[in-house]
């Protein structure tokens, strides 16, 4: 493993920031799209200069496309495809389509 040039305190304060910048998303999403999109851009870029990976589960809840929040029913089309055992997930907003595997 490569060795970053960040100390951990730092790291550790810029998980918790995109940790706090996930929910504040989830909390603006129905009255503010937009500032909802937002947060999910500023966690990212934390992400990036910090060398952090996102976890697997926040990584599903957005659009990698145009960083919209993904919900089923509002801005995404959640779709089982028994044939080939995937998750089909449309984000409603740029048409992006994510496959996911299901057990
Ligand atoms: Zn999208």
């Amino acid at each position: 493993m490569r060795r970053s040039q960040k100390p951990e305190w730092q790291t550790k304060i810029a998980k918790e920031r995109i940790e706090i910048l996930f929910s504040l998303a989830e909390k603006e999403f129905k009255g503010h799209p937009e500032r909802s999109r937002r947060y999910v851009e500023l966690a990212k870029k934390i992400g990036l200069r910090y060398n952090i990976r996102l976890s697997k589960g926040e990584k599903d809840k957005f659009c990698k496309n145009c960083d919209t929040l993904l919900k089923p029913g509002a801005t995404s089309q959640v779709r089982l495809d028994k044939s080939t055992k995937t998750i089909k997930v449309t984000c409603l907003n740029c048409k992006k389509v994510y496959r996911r595997p299901y057990k």
